[in-house]
């Protein structure tokens, strides 16, 4: 643990397993309520003099480190999370993207001048707007992206200035501690940033509701979200949580894209992934083609060891998790779906699962189901497949394939989601775009000016 700038280490400690061996690849310290609030307290009075091009500079200098030091870091996430590493190395490629465009936005931070005579009272004044960094931000990261999760949220806020207390997730913090190094190996002040891990059940609410917070940004489960929210009190709020995430394919699409982004975004990171493809809605006229290409692309998917080069699906985080989707695959069974391909389990691992047939109210396609699999309903227009992705809960992001505007369009204006992508997935992703959900999906934005846009506050000032 990172805390008043020391790394401590306690005598409680928690494991952290291989989901794929089972072996013990480390352990972390379990922090006390006692040393969250005194982590909290001290970043809280830390008070960073670092300058736009400091920022700049440790942001882009750390980019660098992780760059040179990619196949670690490759190998630490794919041992503490069981990802293949062929996605391991995808996701530090996108850590390093992000450090860069977090280190270009330290620079962009601006505010406004504003002419106040839009009223007599104020007609000899000008305002002037900036941005101050929001104070302590409180991170809480998620398992399925143990390095991306934390440099998305820590490159903004450090970008902006402020201070910041982390909490990975305890099934994943080793890749996350080993970040936190990197910043402060090429010049972040040490207490600017604490790092807390543990059991969220002993820690959770006393770091949530620690007077010391400004804000809490946390990625993760809807149901952690939202007690979250009602523990946090009157603090800024992001929550980045699940989807049931929806491609839309009508028949006029270009089958072949369809297909390969189908697979990226239903078996990436073995369909852990809060962007990932969870359902797919097929227009009757072309299921047929499109269920044969799928299968086809499907069987070629190695499913083994994540450490190996020619591995295409790894592990999911443990096997209550693929306990979980298998059931769920069961389930749909049960109520009709047909079984395409895949859906045997091994330990924590599942094979790549197509079904067919798929009644629109089962749990496999309403919930969020973290694992790889395709779940295909028909759908008779773009009417139906729109009102369709509106009937869950959750609204983050779907992605239509059609190559008629008028479609596209109809999508775009009705989807209630947080983005619409047109010939690509929900997958899709650009640091430079707003990224986050409506309706059970979340609140606030990231994508990195929109989450250094959350992590400061505007400051009038009046001539
Ligand atoms: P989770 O169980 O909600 O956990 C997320 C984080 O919250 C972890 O660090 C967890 O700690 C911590 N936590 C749990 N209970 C807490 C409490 N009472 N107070 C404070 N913190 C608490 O989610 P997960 O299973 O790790 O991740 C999967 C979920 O994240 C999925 O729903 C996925 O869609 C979502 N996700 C969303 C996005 C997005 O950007 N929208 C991105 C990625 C993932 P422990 O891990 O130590 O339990």
């Amino acid at each position: 643990m990172l805390i008043k700038g020391k790394w401590v280490e306690s005598n409680r400690r928690s494991e952290i397993k291989n989901p794929y061996s089972g072996k013990k690849v480390g352990t972390v310290s379990m922090a006390t309520g006692a040393e969250v609030l005194d982590a909290a307290a001290d970043a809280k009075k830390f008070s960073s003099a670092l300058t736009a091009y400091e920022r700049y500079d440790i942001l882009m200098r750390t980019a660098q480190e992780v760059e040179k030091d990619s196949r670690d870091y490759v190998a630490s996430i794919s041992s503490e999370s069981g990802m293949c590493v062929k996605d391991a190395a995808k996701e530090v490629a996108r850590a390093v993207s992000l450090l860069k465009v977090s280190a270009e936005e330290a620079k962009r931070i601006t505010g406004e001048s504003i002419f106040t005579d839009v009223v007599e009272s104020a007609k000899r004044n000008l305002a002037v707007t900036i941005r101050e960094p929001i104070g302590l931000v409180c991170a809480i990261t998620p398992f399925n992206r143990p390095l991306n999760q934390v440099v998305v949220k820590l490159g903004p806020a450090i970008a902006a200035n402020n201070s910041v207390i982390l909490k990975p997730s305890e099934k994943t913090p080793l890749t996350a501690i080993k970040f936190v190094k990197a910043l402060i190996n090429n010049g972040l002040p040490p207490r600017m940033v604490a790092v807390v891990t543990g059991d969220p059940a002993e820690i959770g609410d006393a770091l949530v509701s620690c007077p010391h917070i400004d804000m809490v940004t946390f990625t993760g489960s809807k149901e952690v979200g939202e007690h979250i929210a009602k523990t946090a009190g009157m603090v800024k709020l992001t929550l980045e949580l699940g989807d049931s995430g929806a491609l839309i394919v009508m028949d006029d699409a270009d089958l072949a894209k369809a297909v390969k982004t189908a697979v990226a975004g239903a078996y990436g990171n073995a369909g852990q992934s809060c962007r990932g493809i969870k359902r797919i809605l097929v227009h009757k006229n072309i299921e047929e083609a499109f269920v044969r290409g799928l299968k086809e692309a499907t069987e070629k998917l190695k499913v083994g060891d994540p450490q190996s080069e020619d591995t295409d699906i790894g592990t999911l985080i443990n096997e209550v998790q693929a306990l979980e989707v298998e059931k769920r695959i069961a389930d749909a069974v049960n109520k009709g779906a047909r079984l395409v391909c895949g859906g045997t389990r091994k330990k924590a691992q599942i094979t790549p699962a197509i079904l067919t047939n798929v009644p629109r109210d089962a749990a496999i396609v309403m919930k969020e189901t973290f694992g790889p699999c395709a779940p295909v309903v028909t759908v008779n227009d773009i009417e139906d497949a729109v009102s369709y992705v509106n009937a869950t809960e959750y609204g983050l992001q779907t992605g239509i394939f059609t190559n008629d505007l008028a479609k596209a369009f109809y999508a775009a204006g009705q989807l209630k989601v947080g983005a619409v992508i047109v010939n690509n997935g929900p997958q899709f992703d650009s640091p430079a775009i707003p990224f986050g959900g409506v309706k059970k999906s979340g609140l606030g934005r990231e994508g990195i000016k929109y989450a250094v846009n959350e992590m400061t506050t505007v400051k009038t000032i009046v001539f």
